[in-house]
């Protein structure tokens, strides 16, 4: 990445513009990866002398970071933009600027166009170090919108970053997918697959850590597949354990992982390295092979347990979370039922579930779905049901066992949060530094909630 020549001037602009600091109001949709970019975006705004606003109405600047997983997605943001409108009659100096996977699909953007013509950035976030010229640019114009489609799927390096995960801080390792599974988008928003050199992640871990970060993020969207076209032949397992050498006191997760890239492998690496935290997000999508064949997903729900099985097997303490899809198109009641099945089997310790949503452009748009959605939604609840059945006894499982967690800040006056290794919620009794891992015993647990005592 190279630096910004026209930064200083950039700086004046916005400053001449309003006349004062420009305050800048944003709000993130969707994945870590996201979380993660506007992060990039905020740091490099705030390195512009950008200030950062609570609300759209204390705010110069708008900026919304958008999400296309789903169809809910959008029309959160699209109600969001709407909400927008009044503020941009009353201020007619708001800058509003729209970006991130939802705008990367023509029929989103030009949509964004024709009905929400007072909108006056639309960006992608693989090129969001132009961020600032558009915006300039948007000044300069006064009206209409100043858009950019993206020509370049890089890899950034060297952009300021502003986190704001608490003591989590995000590192990014990759960026892309190739794996076209049937019914993502992300592919066709995020380009294809491409890591980080090896360097440039170690930096940004070291970094972090000396700045006090204690829960280090991998991210990517398949970290498994990590290296590929990179010259120094680094894997995912030899990349986590040179991080997991590094000094300090910190713990070190990933996401996600794809089922098929995860070898035995990771798990024996998981199971040397304590720092590694016993933990992993494995994504299944469905218990149905013939739907995870449809899904192109590469892998058999017998492929699947075995892992788990391995995993179990190298590393005792470990817990899994998975991502379940429930009405994929002509998922009859026997895949469901599969599905069910696999989640009785693994017992994960969470699961994120979703109702399928057509996503335009992508294969599984054009299968045959004659589920209707209420079935669809019947499933849903059952599938969560089941999940909070076995979270419940899980919980009960815990109680009188000591574990390691990570203080994270206040809940009541008296009562502290912890997170365990699969970032679930504790409230701790006792006296534990905030920042610090600490030692304690569960003690007991209601609905959803756990309680300890340090030890
Ligand atoms: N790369 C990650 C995350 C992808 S998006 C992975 O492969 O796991 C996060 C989750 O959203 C996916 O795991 C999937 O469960 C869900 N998802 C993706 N596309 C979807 C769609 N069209 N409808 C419903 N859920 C979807
Ligand atoms: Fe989407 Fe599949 Fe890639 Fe995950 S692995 S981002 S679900 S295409």
């Amino acid at each position: 990445m190279v630096e910004d020549p026209q930064k200083n001037v950039t700086a004046e602009r916005l400053r001449d513009f309003y006349g004062h600091e420009p305050r800048v109001f944003m709000r993130t949709f969707g994945c870590q990866q996201n979380v993660r970019d506007s992060e990039e975006i905020s740091g490099m705004l705030c390195a512009l002398g950008c200030a950062i606003a609570d609300s759209p109405e204390a705010a110069d600047i708008v900026i919304f970071n958008t999400c296309a997983v789903r169809e809910h997605a959008e029309d959160r943001v699209f109600g969001n933009v709407g909400r927008l409108k009044i503020l941009k009659e009353r201020n007619k100096k708001l800058i509003i600027a729209v970006g991130g996977c939802m705008v990367q699909q023509p029929h989103i953007a030009k949509k964004l166009r024709e009905s929400y013509p007072y909108v006056d950035v639309i960006f992608n976030t693989n090129e969001m170090y132009k961020l600032p010229s558009l915006l300039v640019r948007a000044i300069e114009r006064g009206g209409g919108v100043v858009e950019i489609v993206c020509s370049e799927f890089a890899v950034r390096e060297g952009l300021p970053v502003k986190r704001d995960g608490g003591f989590r801080a995000y590192v990014p390792i990759m960026y892309g997918c190739d794996n076209f599974c049937t019914y993502c988008v992300v592919p066709l928003v995020r380009g294809r697959e491409r890591s980080r050199e090896p360097e440039y992640i170690k930096a940004e871990a070291e970094r972090a850590i000396a700045e006090g970060y204690r829960d280090i993020m991998l991210l990517g969207q398949n970290v498994n597949s990590y290296g590929k076209g990179l010259q120094s032949g680094e894997s995912f397992s030899s990349l986590l354990r040179e991080l997991a050498k590094l000094s300090g006191d910190f713990t070190l997760r990933f996401m996600t992982s794809h089922p098929k890239d995860a070898t035995h492998e990771l798990f024996d690496t998981m199971a040397e390295f304590p720092k590694l935290a016993p933990h992993i997000h494995l994504p299944v999508q469905s218990g149905s092979d013939e739907i995870l064949r449809r899904m192109n997903r590469r892998y058999t729900s017998g492929d699947y347990l075995e892992l788990i099985d391995y995993a179990r097997r190298a590393v005792p303490q470990i817990t899994f979370s998975s991502d379940i899809i429930v009405g994929f198109p002509g998922e009859t009641r026997e895949d469901f039922d599969a599905t069910l099945a696999l989640v009785r089997e693994v017992r994960f310790a969470s699961l994120f579930t979703f109702i399928y949503s057509k996503r335009e452009g992508t294969p599984a748009a054009a299968m045959p779905d004659n589920t209707s959605h209420a079935v669809k939604a019947e499933r849903l609840s059952e599938l969560i049901e089941v999940q909070d059945e076995i979270s419940e006894r899980r919980e009960e499982a815990l109680v009188g066992t000591s574990r390691r967690v990570l203080v994270v800040g206040d809940i009541a006056a008296d009562a502290r949060e912890g997170r365990l290794a699969d970032n679930s919620a504790v409230t701790i009794d006792g006296e534990c530094p905030i920042g610090q891992f600490c030692n304690i015993e569960i003690v007991s647990r209601t609905k959803k909630r756990l309680y300890g005592k340090v030890l």
